[in-house]
C-alpha cells in the first residue's frame, strides 16, 4: 500500500494510483466507516470515531473536517482529500460512492470522515445506501451536528424552556429551487436553523418576513463555529442578509433564527456580574 498524503490538488493523481475499478474483486473483506467529525474542535469527535480514524486503512475526509482533526490522522494512513477543488467543484458523488465500494472491496478498512453528522445534509444516507446495494459491510458513526455544536459554543440553546418548544434544520441550498414551505417555517414560532444559508440569506428573510414572522426575530449568523476563528454576528430578521455582507461572512456559517438568540445576552451578562462578584469577594 502506497502511503500518501494528499490534497484536493492532486486527488486524481493519488485516486487512479489507489482505485482500480477494472479489477477482478477479492471477496469483501474491508468495511466502510462514515464517520461524523462534528463541527472543528478535535475535543467534539466521539471516541468511537477517533477509534475508526485510527484503525483505517485508508482515510477520505471532505473541507468541513478541520485541520485539527486532520492532524490526528496517523501518518502512515494515506489520507485523501474528496472535497471541492480549486475550480470549485466536487468529486461528483456516484464518483465518491464508487471509490468507497472499491476500496472496501479490495479489502480495505475505510473512514469516510465528514463534518458534523453524516446524516444531517451530509449525503451520508446516499453514500450508505450504495454500500449496502453493493453488499459493502458499512457503518455510520453520528457526529455533533453543527446546529448543535455552534449554537453551544456561541451561548444560544437551541431550545429554552418558555421560549421555544422546538428547532427546526433547514438547507438554504438546493441544486435549483429551494422546496421549502416558508409560510409554514414563519408560523412555527420555534427556533430554526439554516444550514448552508449564506448565499440565500436575502431570500431567507424575505420568505420568512412575507410569511408572517416579524422583522425583528433575533437572528445570529455564527462563522467557523467550534474553531479558534469563531465569529458570532447577531442581527435580525430584516437586517440580516445586511451584516452578512457587511462583515463579509465566510463559509462554514450557519444562520439561527428565533429568540433564543436574545439568551447569548442574557448568559454572558450573568457570566460577567459572577465573575465581577467574585473578584470584588
Ligand atoms: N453534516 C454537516 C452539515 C453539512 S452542510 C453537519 O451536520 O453539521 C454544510 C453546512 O453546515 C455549512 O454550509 C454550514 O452552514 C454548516 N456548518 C458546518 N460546519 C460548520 C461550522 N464549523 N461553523 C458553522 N457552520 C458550519
Amino acid at each position: 500500500m502506497k502511503h500518501v498524503k494528499t490534497n484536493s490538488k492532486n486527488f486524481i493523481a493519488i485516486n487512479s494510483g489507489v482505485v482500480d475499478s477494472h479489477k477482478p474483486r477479492a471477496a469483501t473483506t474491508g468495511k466502510v466507516w462514515l464517520v461524523g467529525a462534528g463541527p472543528g474542535d478535535a475535543d467534539l469527535l466521539t471516541v468511537k470515531a477517533l477509534r475508526a480514524i485510527n484503525s483505517a486503512d485508508i482515510i477520505f475526509y471532505d473541507q468541513l473536517v478541520s485541520e485539527e482533526i486532520c492532524a490526528l490522522f496517523p501518518k502512515t494512513t494515506p489520507a485523501l482529500y474528496v472535497g471541492k477543488v480549486k475550480n470549485n467543484h466536487s468529486i461528483p458523488q456516484e464518483d465518491l460512492n464508487q471509490l468507497l465500494v472499491n476500496q472496501a472491496q479490495l479489502g480495505l478498512n475505510v473512514c469516510r470522515i465528514k463534518g458534523g453528522d453524516p446524516f444531517v445534509f451530509g449525503r451520508g444516507g446516499e453514500e450508505l445506501l450504495e454500500l449496502r446495494k453493493a453488499g459493502v459491510d458499512a457503518e455510520v458513526v453520528p457526529g455533533i451536528t453543527s446546529a448543535s455544536g455552534c449554537s453551544t459554543y456561541a451561548d444560544i440553546p437551541l431550545t429554552h424552556r418558555g421560549i421555544a418548544q422546538g428547532c427546526t434544520f433547514v438547507t438554504g441550498h438546493a441544486e435549483k429551487t429551494l422546496d421549502v414551505n416558508w409560510n409554514a417555517l414563519a408560523q412555527l414560532n420555534h427556533t430554526l436553523v439554516f444550514y448552508m444559508g449564506l448565499t440565500s440569506a436575502s431570500e431567507i428573510s424575505e420568505k420568512l418576513l412575507a410569511g408572517g414572522l416579524a422583522a425583528d426575530t433575533p437572528v445570529a449568523i455564527i462563522e467557523n463555529g467550534c474553531r479558534k476563528n469563531q465569529r458570532d454576528i447577531i442581527s435580525d430578521l430584516k437586517n440580516f442578509p445586511d451584516a452578512v455582507l457587511r462583515e463579509q461572512v465566510q463559509s462554514p456559517a450557519l444562520i439561527i433564527v428565533g429568540d433564543v438568540v436574545n439568551l447569548k445576552s442574557q448568559l454572558q451578562v450573568s457570566a460577567w456580574i459572577s465573575e465581577a462578584e467574585r473578584l470584588t469577594a
